[in-house]
């Protein structure tokens, strides 16, 4: 579904990806972890194409991606992201974050988007927040709207960059516990996390990169219990 061939970029002096082949395919939960500055956040950026790549290729559904305007925004309704900083738009209710990109990019009509969007903040457990703006929700509430709302644009994939690490301690589970509900649904995902809890229930894969590349690829028992490389099994032995 996701596809990277060869893909470089550089910021200035600095190689951020180097080489990079990997491939996403449908239905399939890849965790990527690796030392902070080893490249991660500006993968998913350039699959988004919030970040441009020097060279190499990116493709989405065999697609390569659009460079502007209206097929750019088809792009990230397609490639749904989460932050670790939620991103919500501050003056609007939890409702209006949901519906306004269904309304805007899918042409959905508005009451038929509120009633998905309610539908969705149903899923993720805050439906009777509806009203409120993001403020007024805890880090864990907000983080579970970004969910609902990438989901309403019906994405082929999600991008989920360290989605629990701006959370206090008590509120990822119920993050976590969301995001493996949607991986059991069958959701592509695409998530950046240290969180070996989720890795180990929901990943079919780890991708570990270091240093802008990806040094090393396996199912999340073997990377944890047997890393190969010693920059994977040094940095386990750091954070776990
Ligand atoms: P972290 O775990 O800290 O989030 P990361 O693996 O997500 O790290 P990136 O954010 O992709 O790492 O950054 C990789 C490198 O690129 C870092 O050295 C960072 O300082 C640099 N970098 C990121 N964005 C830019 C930018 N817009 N301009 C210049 N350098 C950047
Ligand atoms: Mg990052």
């Amino acid at each position: 579904l996701v596809v990277l061939e060869d893909v470089n970029k550089h910021f200035g002096e600095l190689h951020v990806l180097q080489n990079i082949n990997l491939t996403i395919n449908r239905g399939e939960v890849v965790v990527v972890i690796g030392p902070s500055g080893s490249g991660k956040s500006t993968l998913c950026r350039a699959i988004n194409r919030l970040e441009t790549i020097d060279d190499g290729r990116i493709t989405v559904d065999g697609k390569d991606l659009p460079a502007e305007g209206k097929a750019l925004a088809k792009l990230r309704a397609d490639v749904g992201m989460v932050f670790q900083s939620f991103n919500l738009f501050a003056h609007k209710t939890i409702l209006d974050n949901v519906t306004l990109g269904p309304i805007k990019v899918r042409k959905q009509k508005p009451a038929a988007a509120r009633e998905r969007a309610m539908e969705l903040l149903r899923r993720v457990g805050i439906d009777s927040q509806a009203s409120k703006l993001p403020a007024q929700l805890s880090g864990g509430q907000q983080q579970r709207v970004a969910i609902a709302r990438a989901l309403a644009m019906d994405p082929k994939v999600i991008l989920f960059d360290e989605p629990t690490s701006a959370l206090d301690p008590e509120m990822v589970n119920e993050v976590l516990d969301v995001m493996v509900d949607l991986a059991k649904g069958g959701m592509t995902m695409v998530v950046v996390t240290h969180e070996m809890g989720f890795a180990r229930k929901a990943a079919n894969r780890v991708v570990f990169m270091a240093d802008g590349q990806i040094v090393e690829e396996s199912d999340p028992e073997s990377f944890f219990t047997n890393p190969k490389s010693s920059r994977a099994k040094d940095f386990l032995g750091k954070i776990l």
